[in-house]
């Protein structure tokens, strides 16, 4: 729960705001000057805020980011141009990452890698060189979450895929719909597009521009909701991202990892988050999210063990009892040639 939208889970006074005494800012388009002070407590968890707001001005993309409809500048995608990274950690090898696994990864296994903190055999021996064993620590605190993001941003550079794309364990992925998204854009074009947490951007105390009087406003995706980047964005992001530089910068900032990508992304580099609607996080009322429309999300999540309620509202083989999350269902929805679904006729 290392997430700058965390704040108000916690149940802290702190608001999101209050982040202005958090950061240091850098200077634009040049690599980090040495860390300053770090002042203060770093936020830890997510915010479950009342979801995203309208979002800065409407640009060339916006409509595709909305509908999953093309923009015109877009370009024939394959699923194998698309690098997923699944975020996850050993104690949820089993509990999590097993129906990933049977369900969406299956249907895009050569370009999904998850990234942990421990070497499993098991999972080694189903996903193989898809498993990212980072060696990062295996504890939900903001520096670990930040060394696991690192390595997923290394990693997607090293495979000279078009598009970067961020989930964690308990999301899942439409391959269908995510491809639909993405081929809207060009992964030359400055491209970052996810759903933010809060309904108004953070704000943080501007030390690059001013003394620090001022404030520098940026909006990031959550990262439990998942988000994608183009490779051309990716590339201006190096100075504060590749090499351990994501992990330096996130300390500087002392923000968590979603929130130091938007910080880099819309703070420095001055590129808008495209919000999107299509993805989703167990923030929000999933329950909301009924019948055909789940079909077409690029991401979808459950609320876990302590929220189980917060599911999407999806029928189909599976009882709730059956299929707690609804990814199993939704699975069988969209591809009901899998072996383990019901015959058609039945669902
Ligand atoms: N996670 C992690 N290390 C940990 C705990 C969690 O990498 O020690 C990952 C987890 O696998 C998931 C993400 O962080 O992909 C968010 O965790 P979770 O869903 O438990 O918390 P949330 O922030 O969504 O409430
Ligand atoms: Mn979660």
């Amino acid at each position: 729960m290392s997430r700058c939208a965390g704040l108000g889970r916690a149940g802290l006074a702190l608001g999101v705001t209050s982040c202005a005494c958090l950061l240091l800012l850098l200077p634009r388009a040049a690599p980090p000057p040495p860390p300053g002070p770090r002042p203060g407590p770093a936020p830890a968890r997510r915010h479950p805020g009342p979801g995203p707001g309208p979002g800065p001005t409407a640009r060339p993309g916006q409509a595709a980011a909305e509908s999953g409809a093309g923009a015109g500048r877009g370009e024939r995608l394959a699923l194998a141009d698309i690098f997923i990274a699944v975020k996850t950690t050993r104690q949820f090898h089993r509990s999590r990452l097993d129906l990933l696994l049977r369900t969406w990864i299956s249907r895009a296994r050569a370009q999904t890698f998850i990234f942990t903190d421990w070497e499993d055999r098991e999972l080694r021996l189903r996903a193989g060189d898809r498993v990212i064993n980072t060696n990062c620590s295996a504890v939900h605190t903001r520096q670990a979450l930040c060394c696991k993001m690192s390595v997923e941003y290394d990693k997607f550079l090293e495979s000279g895929q078009k598009w970067f794309c961020h989930v964690d364990d308990d999301n899942y992925v439409n391959p269908r719909a995510l491809l639909r998204l993405l081929s809207a854009f060009s992964h030359s074009q400055d491209v970052y597009v996810g759903r933010p947490s809060l309904d108004h951007p953070m704000e943080a105390a501007d030390h690059a521009r001013s003394d620090g009087s001022t404030t520098v406003k940026f909006w990031f995706a959550t990262g439990g909701a998942g988000f994608c980047i183009s490779r051309g964005l990716a590339l201006k992001m190096s100075p504060w991202a590749s090499l351990g530089n994501f992990i330096s910068t996130a300390e500087r900032v002392r923000l968590p990892d979603d929130c130091t990508i938007g910080y880099i992304i819309e703070g420095l580099l001055d590129v808008r988050l495209l919000h999107s609607p299509l993805f989703h996080s167990h923030l929000e009322n999933l329950q909301r999210l009924q019948g055909e429309a789940v079909l077409q999300q690029v991401t979808l999540s459950y609320g876990g063990p302590e929220n189980k309620h917060n599911v999407v509202s999806v029928g189909g083989a599976f009882g709730l009892q059956q299929d707690p999350t609804r990814f199993r269902s939704v699975h069988c929805l969209l591809y009901p040639d899998t072996t383990w679904c019901p015959s058609k006729k039945t669902l």
